[in-house]
């Protein structure tokens, strides 16, 4: 399909450098994981048709389409883990794995009839903000639009960090990413050092240890694991389910408050953090005998600092004679030895990294340039920051889904991106109420809602002394939320254009030329 076919309701904005014509949308939304599509969903069922889903890879589900690695399944329970509007009755595990979770947001996808929209294989490459026009330039990798409003829905968690090693670019084997997973390489007899012991390396290690010949864990951090209560749903669940959705509805809420519950001790009292610890020091005790290595797998911080795993197969697998935990560090990689700092070394046919991703320093805020041509990276040189998450101060009619401070540590990522769908929806609504041509969040109000968020945050556990992807390069925390989650639904409920600098339809000729 072209990328004239976008529905642009027949408006074009012309070019006054070439005179040729891109198309125009009321909304440009950057990313199609549960953020883009939950969006287009509610745009779709308030009869708006106006906009374009632009997407680097080349199908939807974000997340769930890009980390395909064996074990790859949520760690926040399914009924609660999906959107509130589309509960899933056919759930086959209390945690699902990833690829019933992506056919979920396909399923999605087609039912609501999303896919005209989307422009696969189109890599965002820069939107800028155009202030003579009043609105956005979009460019991609294979084609342009014009757009009044520009909703970055890129994920926190979709540009995968690999680690500075001195000299890992002369390695001899072969090497990929957890979330771009080389199906293609078979593993079967080699050796393989894993790097990492993060959320994806724990649900990968136990995978694959069966086929591979040897496999060697770098561990930089043990982390805290907790026992899985996943297991498969039963049919007569499912039926009751599908015949009685509101049992579904009762779950979903359980599930929520049980979890929100836990926000006491990550958020105002780390001291009860201490139960769980229990909890996980006892699966330990009980999964691992040796006492070197349970001595390697004990944390040393508090359990919450960083993010809390669960996995039954985790330590079992870390106990096999062909799997070995490396604690020491890595000095250098040169040819297919990998040199550590104790002088050792350990020959390998393949690295993998389970090392996350890009979450402070997102390399898509180098693509945005807002109302003085900088761009957001440069604008957020001291850390990034918004305004609930969502709108920045020099951004005119932009919108960052589930953008800074708006992550989790006990609960799901899903209800935030409602919460933040909400909000846009309310200022459609409030700008088609008021003829609001252009909005932009006022320094002091952005300001202030940061300072009280860092207000906030040296009492929560995930600043009680250990380093972790929450943290900047600053050792600020511009990743989670502080609060409770049903806080930040509250304060995401409405548009307050007061926190906001307005430009009415009225007032821009311009604006109104375009958008007319
Ligand atoms: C392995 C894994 C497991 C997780 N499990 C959980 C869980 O159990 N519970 C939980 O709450 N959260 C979990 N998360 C967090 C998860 O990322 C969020 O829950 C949620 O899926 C984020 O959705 P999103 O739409 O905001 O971003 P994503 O799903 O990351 O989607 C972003 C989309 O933007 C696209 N994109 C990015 N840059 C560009 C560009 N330049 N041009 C065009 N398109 C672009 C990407 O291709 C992608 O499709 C997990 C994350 C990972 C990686």
């Amino acid at each position: 399909m072209s990328i004239l076919d976008v529905p642009t309701q027949g408006r074009t904005t012309p070019e006054d450098t070439d005179g040729a014509s891109v198309p125009h949308v009321r909304l440009a939304i950057v990313g199609t994981g549960f953020a883009g599509l939950g969006l287009a969903i509610r745009l779709k069922a308030q009869g708006i048709e106006d906009f374009v889903l632009i997407e680097r890879a080349d199908d939807v589900g974000g997340t769930w389409q890009a980390n395909t690695y064996p074990g790859c399944q949520c760690d926040v329970p399914s009924h609660l883990y999906s959107f509130s509007f589309a509960p899933n009755p056919r759930w086959t595990r209390t945690y699902s794995r990833q690829p019933e979770i992506w056919q979920y947001l396909r399923d999605l996808t087609a039912e609501h009839d999303l896919y005209p929209h989307i422009r696969f294989n189109h890599d965002l490459t820069g939107a800028a903000w155009d202030n003579d026009r009043r609105l956005w330039r979009v460019e991609t990798s294979r084609g342009s639009w014009t757009a009044d409003l520009l909703i970055d829905a890129t994920g926190p968690l979709s540009y995968p960090a690999v680690p500075r090693i001195r000299g890992l670019g002369s390695f001899k084997g072969t090497m990929f990413h957890s979330a771009e997973w080389d199906h293609d390489h078979d593993l079967t007899g080699e050796r393989v050092a894993v790097i990492g012991t993060g959320a994806s390396a724990i649900q990968f290690v136990p995978q694959i240890a069966e086929q591979v010949g040897q496999m060697h864990v770098f561990q930089r951090t043990a982390p805290w694991i907790m026992p899985h209560t996943d297991r498969p749903t039963t049919r007569f669940e499912r039926r009751l389910y599908r015949t009685f959705p509101f049992l579904q509805k009762a779950v979903r809420g359980a599930v929520y408050w049980m979890r929100e519950s836990y926000a006491v001790g990550f958020i105002k009292r780390p001291s009860l953090m201490t139960g769980g610890e229990k909890i996980a020091a006892a699966h330990l005790r009980k999964q691992v005998k040796d006492p070197e290595l349970r001595r390697k797998l004990t944390p040393r911080f508090r359990l919450g600092c960083k993010r809390v795993l669960m996995s039954n197969s985790w330590y079992p697998t870390l106990t096999r004679d062909d799997v070995e935990l490396v604690t020491e560090g890595i000095e250098a990689i040169r040819g297919n030895t990998i040199h550590l700092a104790d002088g050792s070394t350990r020959e390998v046919d393949t690295i993998i990294f389970g090392t996350g991703f890009h979450v402070t320093d997102p390399p898509s805020a180098r693509l945005v340039r807002g109302r003085d041509g900088g761009t957001l990276a440069e604008r957020m040189q001291s850390g990034i920051q918004a305004y609930l998450g969502a709108t920045v101060e020099g951004l005119p009619n932009y919108f960052k889904l589930i953008g800074p401070n708006t992550g989790l540590g006990h609960n799901s990522m899903v209800y935030m991106i409602e919460s933040h769908i909400n909000y846009v929806m309310d200022a459609l609504r409030v700008m088609d109420e008021q003829d609001i041509a252009e909005f932009e969040v006022r320094p002091d109000v952005m300001a202030s809602y940061n300072a009280m968020l860092q207000a906030k945050l040296p009492g929560t556990v995930w600043m009680s002394g250990c380093s972790s992807w929450y943290l900047d390069a600053d050792g600020k925390n511009v990743t989670l939320w502080p609060d409770y989650t049903f806080r930040f639904r509250h304060r995401t409920r409405r548009f307050k254009t007061k926190a906001y600098l307005l430009r009415h339809g009225a007032d821009v000729g311009a604006v109104a030329e375009v958008t007319a």
